[in-house]
C-alpha cells in the first residue's frame, strides 16, 4: 500500500509518496500561488501528480492554519482564509482527502516514526515563524484533528514571567493580546531582544553572538523562561511522555537541554517533567504525518 501526503505551505506544496514502510519514495514539488483559484488548481495538480504514481492510494494534505467546522479555512500563511478549501479541493480533483493542520502532521509523524516511537503521550511543539502542536496517544492524534486543540500558540503568556523584564503585551495575528506565540515564536524572539537590548538581531544572529554578548544572552534566558511556561502549561494539562521539538528555533544549539532545565525551574517542586527532545523526521515529517493520518482516516 502506498500512501500520499501533501505539504501545502506558504512558498511550495510538496507531494510525497511513501511506500509500505513509510519510507520516502518520490516527491514532487510546486511553488505555492498567491490568489485562491491557482491555489485550488495548483493542489489538485499534485492530486493528479500522485494519482499518476497510485490511483486508489489515501492521500493527506498538512496545511498551515486552521478549517472552522463549517469548513473554512482560517490561515496567514495561504490566500484561502474564509474559503471551504477543503470542499473545494475535493470538488475540483474528484479525490477523498484528510486536511490536517501541519503541527498535527508533524506531531503524529514524530510519534509513530521520531523521536516518540514508543511512548504512550507524544506532544510536537513546533517554535517557528509560529508555534502550534499536536498531541498523539497510542500513536494517533487526539480527537477531531482540524480542530483547535493544540494551539496553544495563543494562550495566554502569565503576566508573572512578561513583568520580570517590563516586557509589552504584544498583540498577536490571531486579535489576541499577549498569547505565547507573539514571544515564543521566531519573530517573538526577535521582539524579545530588541525589548531588552535595542538590538536588531534575528534568530540565528541570537545563536551565534549570546556566548559573547550578556545583553543578548539575558534576552535569550526570558525567552527560555516563557517557552518553559508554555511547556509546564501542557504538563499540567496531560503530562505527555516526551515534547519533541521542530521549527528554526529547535535548531538553535542546545535548545532541548536549556529548555529541560528553565522547565525544572518553573514547574512545581517535587515533580518530574517529561522528556523534552529534537524531532527526529526533518524535512518529509510534515507530509509523512499527513500521509499517515490519510491513512488512518481512510483505511482503518
Ligand atoms: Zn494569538
Amino acid at each position: 500500500m502506498i500512501s500520499a501526503g501533501i505539504d501545502l505551505g506558504g512558498t511550495k506544496i510538496e507531494a510525497q509518496l511513501f511506500d509500505a514502510d513509510w519510507a520516502l519514495i518520490d516527491k514532487h514539488r510546486i511553488a505555492t500561488p498567491t490568489t485562491y483559484p491557482e491555489l485550488i488548481v495548483a493542489v489538485a495538480s499534485q492530486i493528479d501528480w500522485v494519482r499518476s504514481k497510485s490511483a486508489t492510494c489515501p492521500i493527506g494534505i498538512g496545511a498551515a492554519g486552521l478549517v472552522t467546522k463549517d469548513g473554512r479555512a482560517l490561515t496567514a500563511n495561504l490566500p484561502a482564509t474564509g474559503e471551504r478549501i477543503v470542499d473545494d479541493i475535493s470538488a475540483r480533483s474528484g479525490q477523498v482527502i484528510s486536511y490536517i493542520n501541519d503541527c498535527r502532521a508533524f506531531a503524529l509523524s514524530e510519534a509513530v516514526f521520531g523521536a516518540g516511537q514508543s511512548k504512550k503521550t507524544v506532544v510536537g511543539l513546533i517554535l517557528g515563524t509560529g508555534v502550534g502542536a499536536g498531541i498523539c496517544v497510542d500513536g494517533r492524534l487526539i480527537a477531531d484533528p482540524r480542530a483547535v486543540g493544540g494551539e496553544i500558540g495563543h494562550i495566554a503568556a502569565p503576566a508573572s514571567v512578561l513583568m520580570t523584564q517590563s516586557l509589552p503585551l504584544f498583540g498577536c495575528g490571531c486579535g489576541r493580546i499577549g498569547c505565547y506565540e507573539s514571544y515564543v515564536s521566531g519573530p517573538g524572539l526577535v521582539r524579545i531582544v530588541k525589548s531588552m537590548t535595542g538590538q536588531d538581531v534575528t534568530p540565528p544572529q541570537v545563536a551565534a553572538l549570546r556566548l559573547s554578548d550578556p545583553l543578548i544572552e539575558a534576552a535569550w534566558q526570558v525567552w527560555l523562561d516563557i517557552t518553559a511556561e508554555l511547556v509546564v502549561s501542557v504538563i499540567m494539562c496531560i503530562e505527555p511522555d516526551v515534547v519533541i521539538l521542530g521549527g528554526g528555533l529547535s535548531q538553535i544549539q542546545g535548545v532541548c537541554a536549556e529548555l529541560s532545565r528553565a522547565v525544572d525551574r518553573a514547574h512545581l517542586p517535587g515533580f518530574m517533567r517529561p522528556e523534552i527532545l529534537l524531532a527526529q523526521g526533518g524535512d518529509s515529517s510534515g507530509g509523512r504525518g499527513a500521509a499517515l493520518a490519510a491513512w488512518q482516516e481512510q483505511t482503518q
